[in-house]
């Protein structure tokens, strides 16, 4: 069945140092100490935000371990909860992820996690069969252009949106990340927040014209964009100077959101892609 089209909302529920490399090797106490309760103070204003629109929070479980009652939190309010990793770090080799997935196998089966979000959207092949075996039964880990949806063995896969100004791709093989070769191929990748950040009334018009398509894109958030941090973006300032490109995730994008919720009708990915498959 191909349901209604609606906005795919997801946030990726990272601690606000997440983007920057810098911190993946401090030990997990310092980051502990340098998040200062960030990513538990801000939930509530984000789920009063979003008010009765349900999407989808890919959580780092890392926080879990900080903050025990944060999946409790999200699943309560009638979100989905799903998995971003355990540590936030580049995530490409299976190995790695399947330590990830061993870290996190206790949350993740309590709170019925059923979709996987790669860090940075950068992933391999190799992955999906981990997810199977590991309990998954969908992941939104590539870009693609907007109404793509793969089977990579049993797993779904949900990509975040592009918008193709070249005519649409045919294949679509892990990595499919926000690189040169994307862009260069025509493919304009809206459903990062680097590019709502850049550009929020184009992202906005894409959606409304994805909508008369019939389509339903993929996009996401992070919580330091929908609430943003105390010394902000003052606190991230060594990390913008050494990468530049960061500068976009630090931008607030509340009215960005407020605008999305207020237009278009919103849905996890969870929920369409069991109506789409069924
Ligand atoms: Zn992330």
């Amino acid at each position: 069945m191909n349901p209604s089209p609606r906005l795919l909302l997801t946030i990726d529920y990272e601690s606000w140092l997440a983007p920057s490399r810098r911190y993946d090797f401090l030990s997990p106490e310092k980051r502990f100490a340098l998040d200062e309760g960030f990513a538990w103070n801000v939930i509530d204003p984000i789920l009063e935000r979003l008010k009765d629109n349900k999407a989808s929070f890919y959580i780092v479980g890392e926080l879990v371990e900080w903050y025990p009652d944060l999946p409790q939190k999200i699943f309560d309010a009638g979100h989905e909860v799903g998995f971003h990793c355990q540590v936030h770090r580049p995530l490409t080799v299976v190995a790695d992820v399947e330590q990830d997935l061993q870290a996190s196998a206790g949350w993740r089966k309590k709170y019925k996690v059923h979709g996987y979000r790669a860090p940075m959207i950068n992933t391999v092949e190799g992955v999906y069969p981990l997810l199977e075996q590991n309990g998954f039964t969908y992941s939104s880990s590539l870009y693609a252009p907007a109404g793509t949806l793969l089977q990579k063995g049993k797993i779904w896969e949900a990509p975040v949106s592009t918008y193709p100004l070249l005519g649409k791709p045919s294949t679509f093989h892990a990595p499919r990340r926000m690189d040169v070769p994307l862009v260069l191929g025509g493919e304009f990748p809206y459903g990062s927040s680097f590019i709502s950040g850049m550009f929020p009334k184009t992202v906005f018009k894409i959606i409304e014209k994805e909508f008369k398509a019939g389509l339903s894109p993929v996009i996401f958030l992070h919580p330091y964009e929908i609430v943003s941090p105390t010394r902000w973006p003052a606190r991230f300032a060594r990390d913008l100077l050494a990468n530049p490109l960061l500068y976009p995730f630090t931008f607030n994008k509340s009215a960005f959101l407020d605008d999305l919720l207020r237009n278009f009708p919103i849905s996890t990915v969870e929920g369409y892609i069991r109506e789409t498959t069924q």
